[in-house]
């Protein structure tokens, strides 16, 4: 089995259905372009033919260098040919070149849902892809609700699947629509499943519904699935999707995979990440694994002294891998090495027993007393410590001052 995932991006579609967000052609454009550097393998663009902003996007696609884009879209409706829906005939001729196109799997969902037999939903499914794979170089199946239709009737959700593999498949990609499955029950299903389909043509779309969608996706990956569907900073409708920003670093530097994402740009993470986030107006979360900005900050002193020893003493990885810093934190509940360090930081050769630290401490102690906050302050904490070592320049002098004071009779104000 090759160790090599597949990466393939939905924030342009999933993404879309954050709340707080919506897309522009030029935000859509710009975040492609993002991907692209980062060596994703796989952009979804959106679904052509369900909203004008689609239309414009796949109507002049953004010219990605390493990235195949592909359009998403359903299979065709019951009692009609795909050759004759108009719908599908958007997505398939919408020049990507992957489709991507979503199926039920669940029973329940295909009588109360779609309202169909089920015999009819799997020709749906298989009519779809062997469309699309005429058409388009990939074609890809989500299984819609795969989870869910496995653990209800799991020879019908399996027909499905291989419904679209006869087809000519290229991806059967497994879907937790409603996010509520847990990681032992994806390895489980998906050990399952590669028994029928081989791994390298299995993928895995995850929902965090239960704060699981990342651990679920390195189950399904552990259990053999080759492809690995999320978006960026997990952008997602409800809780959001598997976040590939957390994937990405997690299967190169913990399991040994390889992906598109590797040693330079990985080391572009960070900067993705936090341009996505500026692009949507949207604070960085500074708690995210690998890229927040507190994901390698140490504030206790313990830590810190620690650190400065060895990193990996209170690091997993090196912060550097993923374009990350590390970081110091300097307030009234660090100790004296937190503050060494941040001083060294500034270029300033300091020791123990330099007065000039003593005075340093002294002045954050009592400036934090009486409310200041130097947690997050850097700029301000430098200011502190060049002017204890007297490096800070009067820029002012007052060489002195008149005051004037007048007071004025106004009838206007007399009520
Ligand atoms: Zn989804």
């Amino acid at each position: 089995m090759t160790d090599r995932i597949y990466l393939y991006d939905t924030t342009l579609r999933d993404g879309a259905q954050t709340q707080g967000v919506d897309f522009s052609v030029g935000d859509k454009v710009a975040i492609a372009r993002q991907l692209d550097s980062l060596g994703i393998d796989t952009i979804e663009g959106g679904w052509p033919g369900a909203n004008p902003t689609d239309d414009a996007f796949f109507g002049d696609p953004p010219k990605l260098a390493h990235a195949c884009l592909a359009a998403f879209g359903m299979t065709r409706r019951a009692g009609r040919s795909a050759e004759n829906d108009p719908g599908l005939a958007a997505v398939v001729k919408s020049g990507a070149g992957a489709v991507c196109l979503v199926g039920k799997t669940w029973d329940y969902h295909v009588r109360a849902a779609l309202g169909v037999e089920p015999d009819e939903n799997q020709r749906m499914i298989g009519e779809s892809i062997a469309c699309a794979a005429r058409t388009v170089p990939e074609a890809l199946f989500d299984a819609e609700h795969f989870f869910d239709g496995f653990k209800a009737d799991p020879a019908y959700a399996l027909g499905c699947l291989e419904a679209a593999l006869t087809a000519g498949a290229r991806w059967i990609v497994l879907c937790d629509t409603n996010g509520g499955v847990l990681p032992h029950e994806v390895e489980a299903i998906v050990a399952k499943v590669v028994e029928r389909i081989p791994g390298d043509r299995l993928g895995i779309h995850c929902h965090n519904d239960t704060g699981n969608a990342v651990a679920n996706s390195l189950a399904a990956v552990r259990a053999g699935v080759r492809q690995v569907q999320g978006s960026v900073n997990g952008l997602g409708e409800r809780c959001g999707n598997a976040d590939l920003v957390t994937l990405i670093p997690t299967l190169a530097l913990k399991l040994g995979y390889r992906t598109g994402v590797e040693g330079d740009r990985l080391q572009r993470l960070t900067k993705v990440s936090r341009v996505i986030d500026e692009l949507l107006n949207r604070a960085p979360n500074r708690h995210a694994p690998y890229v927040g900005a507190s994901a390698f900050a140490h504030k206790g002193g313990l830590h810190a002294s620690a650190v400065a020893k060895d990193p990996r003493t209170y690091e997993h990885v090196d912060p550097t891998l993923v374009g990350n810093d590390r970081n110091i934190v300097v307030s009234d509940q660090s100790g004296r090495a937190n503050v060494i360090a941040r001083v060294r930081d500034l270029g300033q050769d300091v020791g123990p027993d330099d007065p000039a630290l003593a005075r340093l401490i002294e002045a954050i102690k009592e400036r934090e007393f009486s409310g200041y906050t130097y947690d997050g302050a850097e700029a301000s904490l430098e200011l502190l410590a060049r002017r204890a070592w007297g490096s800070v320049p009067e820029y002012f002098e007052v060489e002195g001052f008149r005051v004037s004071v007048e007071r004025r009779h106004n009838a206007l104000v007399r009520l």
